[in-house]
């Protein structure tokens, strides 16, 4: 049972004031294995009073040291990467492919946030005017339980990068990974008070950062309901926001696809991190002249899905984080089949031969249409809804007939033709062909998916506001 009572404020694990203590639990096993003291308003505004105290210096600092520094936390993160490994599997259950690349994420953000500010153009001319980039001060960094370590790792280091500190507020429920990751970052050194991490409900130490004039900046990761309410209530002190929110991507199979070849991917984004993905293909278009054919072979490559032990090699589903959100997807599966859509596989209930932990059967309804729930509203588990069209044109409508615009797949033969479908598609990304993912690239989302991008020259320009700066005619600037 592990006992996570400090918070981390000033460059010191500090007991919080907060006195709530916050069962962590195995979600294979549904086991309570620790618990996480909370932090609390008080404990907020002093991690950001610590930010602010050392913003002007930290704001001063010179390209070469914030690189260097990012060097430190980039070592550091690695070396503690068999911890975090082992965390994710207990507390956050992911499967070990899966795990692997949530554990290895975490010091890629580190670097491509380097190799940003490398090349990053803080100065330039405009005219007669000099422009320069400024950071905007304290960020105010939150972030949710289905990829915390790399949620924080990315948010921070980019915040540094643009010469902003930080007041980060994790998922309460994935504790053990922030623990390993506060104890890295303490390891790499930093100034005191540069970042600050607080433990605590979103109500409480959540609201303190969306509403204390301290915070210069929110930057947010999580659902689309809270993401909203940061915008309204950060406009009280003009707080500038960056928002990854939530999405229902579809996966558009054009009619000249090998659905054989196809289906690897077509499984694999809509399963990707047990389903808990904001970037998952849930919605999977098809050919209605070849959706017969489509729905066998999905079915037969389906049954190799396997729900289960994370632990298990050949565990391709781990189990949903909470209990909440297992029935949260247990509903979502009752709700599919009153709506008329036929089980192509999965349904309610635990994979055979489970008695506990919060494993849903890896389920694809088919035979649905875009305006049932289940293909407007983000589930957020293995649960897949094939939608049939008639033509590239209403597959293109249909996959932008959404409140969300995060990201999107196409998988056809014909490249050309597949590239003119992507350029149709609202979301922030659309892969052809492919689940890779480029870091260095922007991520964000259209619509309710979010507001504005991280990653990149991108998210480093989110920490920042130009300041233009005249100097007379004839005098050298
Ligand atoms: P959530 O919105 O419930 O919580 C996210 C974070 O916000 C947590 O730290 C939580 O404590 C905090 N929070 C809750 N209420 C708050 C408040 N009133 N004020 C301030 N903070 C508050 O989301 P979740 O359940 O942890 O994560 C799942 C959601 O995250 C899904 O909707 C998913 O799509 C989204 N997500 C988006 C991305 C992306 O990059 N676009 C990535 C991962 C997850």
């Amino acid at each position: 049972m592990q006992r996570i009572e400090h918070i981390y404020i000033n460059g010191e694990f500090v007991t919080p004031h907060g006195q709530e203590w916050f069962d962590l639990y195995n979600p294979s096993t549904e086991a309570v294995i620790g618990q996480v003291r909370l932090g609390d308003e008080q404990d907020a505004r002093r991690a950001i009073a610590a930010a602010q105290a050392v913003f002007p210096a930290w704001s001063r600092t010179t390209r070469e040291e914030r690189i260097e520094a990012l060097r430190r936390m980039h070592r550091a993160i690695v070396a503690r990467e068999d911890d975090l490994m082992e965390a994710i599997v207990t507390e956050y259950g992911a499967p070990s492919v899966r795990s692997r690349w949530m554990t290895e994420y975490p010091a890629q953000t580190i670097a491509q946030a380097i190799d940003a500010l490398d090349s990053f153009e803080f100065e330039e001319r405009a005219g007669a005017a000099h422009v320069v980039m400024t950071p905007v001060g304290v960020a105010g960094l939150i972030t949710p339980w289905n990829s915390n370590a790399g949620f924080i790792c990315n948010k921070l280091a980019t915040a540094l990068a643009a010469g902003c500190t930080a007041v980060i507020k994790p998922s309460e429920m994935s504790a053990m990974q922030t623990q390993i990751v506060a104890e890295a970052l303490h390891e790499a050194g930093l100034p005191p008070g540069v970042f600050n991490i607080v433990n605590g409900r979103g109500d409480m130490v959540g609201e303190e950062i969306a509403r204390n004039p301290g915070i210069a900046k929110i930057s947010f990761t999580g659902s689309s309901a809270v993401g909203q309410h940061l915008l309204s209530a950060g406009s009280a002190t003009m707080k500038r926001v960056t928002l990854e929110l939530g999405g229902k991507s579809p996966t558009v199979v054009l009619d000249d696809a090998d659905f054989g070849a196809v289906m690897p991917l077509v499984l694999g984004a809509g399963f990707l991190n047990s389903g808990q993905a904001c970037i998952a293909g849930t919605r999977i278009l098809v050919p209605r002249h070849r959706l017969a054919e489509f729905e066998q072979i999905a079915r037969e490559a389906v049954a190799h899905v396997k729900s289960g032990d994370p632990r298990e090699a050949d565990t391709d589903i781990g189990p949903m984080v909470s209990h909440r959100q297992w029935e949260r997807v247990q509903n979502y599966i009752r709700i599919g089949i009153e709506e008329g859509a036929a089980l192509l596989a999965g349904g309610e209930g635990r994979p055979d031969g489970l008695q506990a932990g919060w494993f849903v059967k890896p389920t694809i309804f088919t035979n649905a249409n875009n305006r049932m729930r289940i293909a407007r509203e983000e589930i957020f588990g293995p649960v897949l809804t094939i939608i049939p069209y008639s033509d590239d044109a209403e597959a293109i409508a249909i996959a932008n007939d959404t409140n969300y615009g995060l990201s999107a797949i196409v998988l056809g033969k014909d490249i050309k033709r597949c590239e003119r479908v992507a350029r149709q598609i609202d979301a922030g990304r659309v892969l052809v062909n492919t689940l890779a993912h480029e870091p260095r690239a922007p991520f964000g989302g259209f619509k309710y998916s979010g507001l504005g991008r991280e990653m990149g020259k991108w998210g480093i320009g989110a920490y920042l506001e130009p300041k233009t700066l005249m100097v007379a005619s004839g005098q050298v600037q």
